[in-house]
């Protein structure tokens, strides 16, 4: 608890932890929390902030271009089975080198803005960060552990299942099964 000062009529020494001013009965306890409220969220945003480092520059991811070579090759072997395969193993490599490509040039702009401009790097980070925990934030969670690695039961799931152990199997009108510890809902 502290003395301050009302911010509507200016009446000096009223607690901050009063509802009301005694002078104008202006909020002064939701006032002043809302902005120890504020303050403290800067605080925590500002260390957020300065978490975020410097990031490795870049590589070129092989797997991509690992698959786009061992694709031209299969392509060019396909030509003796049938031209439709040779093309399509084509159009894989050239997919395969393109999303490479695109990948390290997305990497590539977020190390160039963190060299030119790091701050607004840090900001830009801590919100994909923030973006991220808030979609994990809606996506289901296993009711018995909180674990998100959960698994639809689709209908085919549950008619393969009766299938194979009729009517004691345990995903028969349940939607979910958690693949972290097995419950099923
Ligand atoms: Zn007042
Ligand atoms: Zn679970």
């Amino acid at each position: 608890m502290a003395l301050v000062k009302c911010p509507e009529c200016g009446k000096e020494n009223v607690s901050d932890n009063a509802e009301m001013c005694p002078e104008c009965g202006y909020g002064i306890k939701a006032h002043f929390d809302l902005l120890k409220q504020k303050q403290l969220n800067q605080e925590i945003y500002q260390r957020k902030l300065d978490h975020v480092k410097m990031p490795e520059k870049p590589r070129k991811k092989k797997f991509f271009y690992v698959l786009a070579v061992l694709s031209v090759i299969a392509g060019l072997y396909g030509f003796f089975l049938s031209p439709v395969i040779a093309i399509i193993m084509f159009l894989y490599a050239w997919w395969m080198y393109y999303e490479g490509d695109k990948q390290y040039k997305r990497e590539m702009e977020r190390y160039n803005l963190a060299l030119t401009d790091f701050e607004k790097y840090q900001k830009e980070f801590v919100r994909e960060e923030e973006r991220r925990a808030f979609v994990e934030t809606l996506k289901p969670k296993c009711p018995s552990c909180g674990s998100t690695n959960i698994q639809r039961i689709t209908t085919l799931d549950r008619a393969a299942s009766f299938t194979m152990v009729g009517m004691a199997s345990g995903k028969i009108g349940k939607q979910y099964k958690c693949k972290k510890c097995r419950h099923m809902w």
